[in-house]
């Protein structure tokens, strides 16, 4: 697998240097050079395979040899080790349900592979590969939890204290071993700034190999086109052949995904994004102008993006035409009280409990069928668990959520906190302070 940025098509850069630079110098995006074709064959019969093995065949032809097919068999059994099943509610409505992972967020296929990746590139190089992450909830618990025991890796997320979930608190301060969590006493964008100069700081990058879990590495990209796949394949036992997917979006990372797996031959009538009010991709495939805005807190908050990141990518793929993005991707966009009144509805007609996330793509799929009657199904993604966000839900459905066994595992645990403020000298003493694992 060779990439190139999408600001310098010139620019060639192999597989392991991609997941290591998360980005290219220019800030572009790297894109692979060339999206291979998964076979009729292999296509036409996906319902007789397993999500690993789907994973297995898919990565392969996405990475090539770099990785030997032993190795990435193991990767892929280690990492994707937990199921995705879509369920019928109703003959033309599906929910794809990725929340089964130990953070209970689709973002766990992301980063229990790009993990493992990782760990294998740097696996002789003698020194602990020290990754740091920022964090407003998710994205940390994710990383955590698909980092927890890697050989060879430590883990350190900094997240805003008293503005995450008591799960996430959880996911991201009980683990122990190689993660260690930092609460900083400021907002997201202060634990960012923290990680930022971290990277750009000579003293921290001679003493230790440090590397981000971005959200926009390629090797997080990769495994998200494993479930769309697998969606297919599930449907295409029950005798469903056409599909439309609702995809809740915030950076635009999943949906890119389902569209590498299109690009790859993955038949797929229409992707619809469904957005909250962060309206940035609508807006721009409404009137053609790109006009990120600063980012307005909702429900559903993994989904407050102003500018999302991943939306180079899904242009790219098309060739930067916006009319063959117009063509395949419809958007929708929901408030808060639409969302509340959607995770009411699903529960009454359907006995659904559905985060706001989730709730949000469930929207658009039926915005999308009343405009388009047909006989395909349409599948919603459901991003996350809904006993992560306790706050949204009236007490009757709230009720009806069932604690999953991952959840019940992290309540006895004992968290380890290391609390500090936004100033980066106390981060970088507490760093080195801290050297060795
Ligand atoms: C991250 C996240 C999203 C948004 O996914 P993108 O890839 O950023 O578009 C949606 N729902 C949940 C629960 C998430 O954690």
């Amino acid at each position: 697998m060779e990439l190139y940025s999408t600001n310098n098509r010139d620019l060639r850069v192999s597989f392991q240097e991609a997941v290591f630079n998360s980005l290219p110098a220019d800030k572009g995006l790297y894109m692979p050079i060339e999206i291979p074709q998964l076979s009729g064959h292999f296509i036409a019969n996906l319902q007789q395979y397993s999500l690993p093995e789907i994973a297995f065949e898919v990565a392969r032809k996405l990475i090539g040899n770099v990785i030997p097919e032993a190795d990435l068999k193991a990767i892929i059994d280690e990492a994707i080790n937990f199921d995705a099943p879509v369920k019928l509610l109703s003959s033309e409505i599906a929910v794809l349900e990725l929340f089964h992972g130990p953070s209970l967020a689709f973002k766990d296929f992301g980063a229990r592979f790009m993990s493992r990746v990782m760990a294998y590139f740097s696996a002789n190089d003698g020194q602990t590969l020290d990754v740091l992450v920022a964090t407003s909830g998710d994205t940390g618990g994710a990383v955590a939890l698909g980092f927890l025991g890697v050989p060879g890796t430590r883990v350190t997320i900094l997240y805003p204290k008293g503005k995450v979930s008591p799960v996430q608190e959880l996911q991201l301060t009980t683990n122990g071993q190689n993660i260690r969590a930092v609460e900083v006493d400021g907002t997201f964008d202060d634990c960012q700034a923290l990680v930022k100069e971290a990277f750009n700081d000579k003293d921290l990058n001679e003493r230790f190999n440090l590397t981000s879990a971005n959200s926009i590495n390629i090797a997080r990209l990769i495994p998200q086109t494993f479930y769309y796949f697998y969606a297919y394949a599930q449907l295409k036992s029950q005798g469903i052949n056409e599909v439309v997917f609702s995809v809740p979006s915030g950076n635009f990372g999943n949906i890119g995904a389902g569209i590498l797996a299109y690009k790859m031959g993955l038949p797929v009538q229409q992707f619809i994004a469904a957005t909250n009010v962060n309206d940035t991709v609508p807006r721009f495939l409404r009137n053609g102008s790109y006009e990120p805005r600063p980012s307005v807190q909702t429900l559903a908050n993994a989904m407050d993006v102003g500018n999302p990141s991943n939306w180079v990518r899904i242009m790219d793929l098309f060739g930067g035409d916006i009319e063959q993005v117009r063509k395949q991707v419809t958007t929708y966009t929901y408030t808060d009280a639409e969302t509340q009144q959607a995770i009411q509805t699903l529960f009454e007609q359907y006995g659904y409990v559905a985060c706001p996330h989730t709730a949000i793509a469930w929207l658009a799929a039926t915005a999308y069928r009343e405009r388009h009657p047909g006989s395909y199904a349409t599948v919603f993604l459901s991003t996350a668990h809904p006993c992560k966000f306790p706050e949204v839900f009236a007490p009757e459905v709230a009720r009806r959520i069932v604690i999953p066994q991952q959840v019940k595992a992290l309540e006895g645990g004992k968290k380890a906190i290391t609390p500090l403020g936004v100033d980066f000298d106390g981060f970088k003493q507490y760093l080195l302070d801290n050297g060795t694992v």
